[in-house]
C-alpha cells in the first residue's frame, strides 16, 4: 500500500533487516506496538518530544485549541506568541516566518539569502543533512573538485551545480572555496552540531572560520537547527557556541510534536520576503494554531521546568552507564553525547567530527545490537548513522535498562556473534 510500506525512508529498516514495529500508542518515553509489545523509546520521533510522548500538558492545550477551529488562514494568537519565544530566546533574531517542515525551512532560508544577496552559489557540508530539498541532494564530488554530485535520482546535475560541498573540520577548504568563488556565494548551509550522519561535534575554530569567511565575503552563515534548536537550549547551537548566524532554521522541537519549521533572522534580512520584499514563500497551513500551541506550550514547559538542565544530567548519566559497558565489552567504540543527543561511533578510537571519518563497518555491527535491543524492549533509530535523544520521560531506570540490554548484546556479539535474540538476521 506504502513505498517500503513507510511514509519517511529511514523508518523501513531497510538498513538493519525485519520490519518495523507498528506504533499503536506511547506516552512518556514509552511506545507500544500494535501486537502489544513495549518498548523504551530512544528514538523520540527522530528528535521532536523532548517532553516524551503525549505530554498532558501538551495534550491539554491541543484540546483546548482544537475547539477554537483547526485552521484559519489568517494570523493567531498562539502563532504571534510563539514567534515572540523564538524570537526572544535565539540570538540575532528578530523575526521568523513558519513553515510546516525543516525540509520547507531549509528551502526558504536558502531562497531568502539568494534574493538578499543577489548571489547563487550556496556552501553545505558532506555529512550534514538539510531535508529534501533538491539543489541540497548533494553530496561531494570526486578528488579535489568540490562540485556536487545529486546524491538522489531524479534531481537533474543542472540544479546541483550552484551547489558547492565541504568537508566539515577542515578550515583549509572553507579558506580555499572563500578565496575562489567567496564573492558569488550566497549562503554557507551548516549543521553546527551536525546530527543526521553519526554526532558529529565541531571544533568551535571550524565553526568560527566559517562565521568570519562569510562576514569578510559578504555570504550568509544559516545555521540549520532542525534537530539543535530548543534541544540543547534555547539559544541552540549558537548559544552553545557562542557564535551567532545571519539565518537559523527550526523545525522538530519547535513544533512540540506536530508539523512545524521556522526560519528566522533580523529583520533587515527577513524584510526581502513578499510583500514587502521580492523573494517569494507562503504556505496554506504555515502558522498552523494546533501546531503553533504544541510548540509554545512545549517552549515554555521546557523553560518554567528548567528542562534542560535536567536533560543534560540525565545525557551524563547515560554516558557513565554506556561508557561502562562499552569499557567491559571488547569491541571498540565510542559514546558521542552532547545535551540530551547521543550516539555510538563503532569501530571508533576517537569521536569522528567529519563524515569520512566514520567506520563504514558500523552499519554490520549495528544492524545486531540493534535488534538485541529491541528484543530486550528498547527502541533505537533503524540506522548506524542516526543518534537516539533523550526526553524529559527518560529516568534513570530507563538508561539502566538499555545499559543491561546493552552490554548483553555486546557480550553475545564479542562471544559468539549471537545476541540471544529471535531476530535471527539471514546473511
Ligand atoms: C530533520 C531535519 C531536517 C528536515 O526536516 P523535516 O521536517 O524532516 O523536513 C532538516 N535539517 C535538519 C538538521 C534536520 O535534522
Amino acid at each position: 500500500m506504502m513505498p517500503s510500506g513507510v511514509s519517511s525512508p529511514v523508518r523501513a529498516f531497510h538498513s538493519v533487516g525485519g520490519t518495523p514495529y507498528v506504533v499503536a500508542a506511547a506516552t512518556g518515553a514509552e511506545v507500544r506496538d500494535e501486537d502489544g509489545r513495549r518498548y523504551i523509546d530512544f528514538v523520540g520521533s527522530w528528535g521532536p518530544l523532548i517532553l516524551g510522548h503525549a505530554h498532558p500538558r501538551v495534550i491539554e492545550a491541543v484540546e483546548g485549541a482544537l475547539r477554537l477551529g483547526t485552521t484559519y488562514g489568517a494570523p493567531c494568537r498562539a502563532e504571534i506568541e510563539l514567534a515572540e519565544e523564538v524570537a526572544g530566546s535565539y540570538p540575532g533574531i528578530e523575526q521568523v516566518r513558519f513553515v510546516s517542515s525543516g525540509t520547507e525551512a531549509t528551502m526558504s532560508a536558502i531562497r531568502l539569502a539568494r534574493g538578499a544577496t543577489g548571489r547563487d552559489l550556496v556552501v553545505k557540508f558532506s555529512g550534514c543533512y538539510h531535508g529534501h530539498v533538491d539543489h541540497l541532494l548533494v553530496a561531494s564530488g570526486s578528488g579535489l573538485a568540490t562540485f556536487g554530485v545529486a546524491s538522489s535520482a531524479g534531481v537533474p546535475a543542472e540544479f546541483t551545480r550552484l551547489t558547492r560541498v565541504l568537508p566539515l573540520d577542515d578550515e583549509g577548504a572553507v579558506r580555499s572555496l572563500f578565496a575562489t568563488d567567496g564573492t558569488r556565494i550566497a549562503a554557507a548551509i551548516i549543521e553546527p552540531v551536525p546530527a543526521n550522519n553519526g554526532l558529529l561535534i565541531q571544533r568551535r575554530e571550524f565553526l568560527k572560520t566559517l562565521r568570519d569567511l562569510c562576514a569578510q565575503y559578504g555570504a550568509l552563515l544559516i545555521f540549520d537547527e532542525v534537530i539543535t534548536g530548543f534541544r540543547l537550549g534555547p539559544g541552540g547551537a549558537a548559544a552553545r557556541y557562542d557564535i551567532t548566524p545571519d539565518l537559523v532554521t527550526f523545525g522538530k522541537v519547535i513544533g512540540g510534536g506536530l508539523p512545524v519549521g521556522a526560519f528566522a533572522g533580523p529583520r533587515t534580512l527577513m524584510r526581502a520576503l513578499v510583500p514587502e520584499g521580492g523573494v517569494y514563500q507562503a504556505g496554506t497551513l504555515s502558522g498552523n494554531p494546533i501546531a503553533m500551541t504544541a510548540g509554545l506550550t512545549t517552549l515554555r514547559l521546557l523553560k518554567e521546568e528548567g528542562l534542560w538542565g535536567r536533560l543534560d544530567e540525565l545525557g551524563v548519566y547515560l554516558e557513565e552507564v554506556l561508557e561502562d559497558v562499552i569499557r567491559t565489552s571488547r569491541l571498540r567504540a565510542r559514546l558521542v553525547r552532547l545535551s540530551s543527543i547521543f550516539w555510538i561511533a563503532w569501530h571508533a578510537q576517537e569521536p569522528p567530527r567529519s563524515a569520512e571519518a566514520i567506520d563504514r563497518r558500523s552499519a554490520g555491527l549495528y544492524a545486531r545490537v540493534f535488534h538485541a535491543l529491541l528484543w530486550r524492549g528498547i527502541a533505537l533509530a533503524p540506522s548506524a548513522y542516526e543518534v537516539g535523544f533523550l526526553c524529559a520521560a527518560h529516568t534513570r531506570a530507563h538508561i539502566d535498562h538499555l545499559g543491561t540490554a546493552l552490554g548483553e548484546a555486546l557480550a553475545g556479539i564479542a562471544r559468539d556473534g549471537s545476541t540471544g535474540d529471535t531476530h535471527v538476521l539471514q546473511a
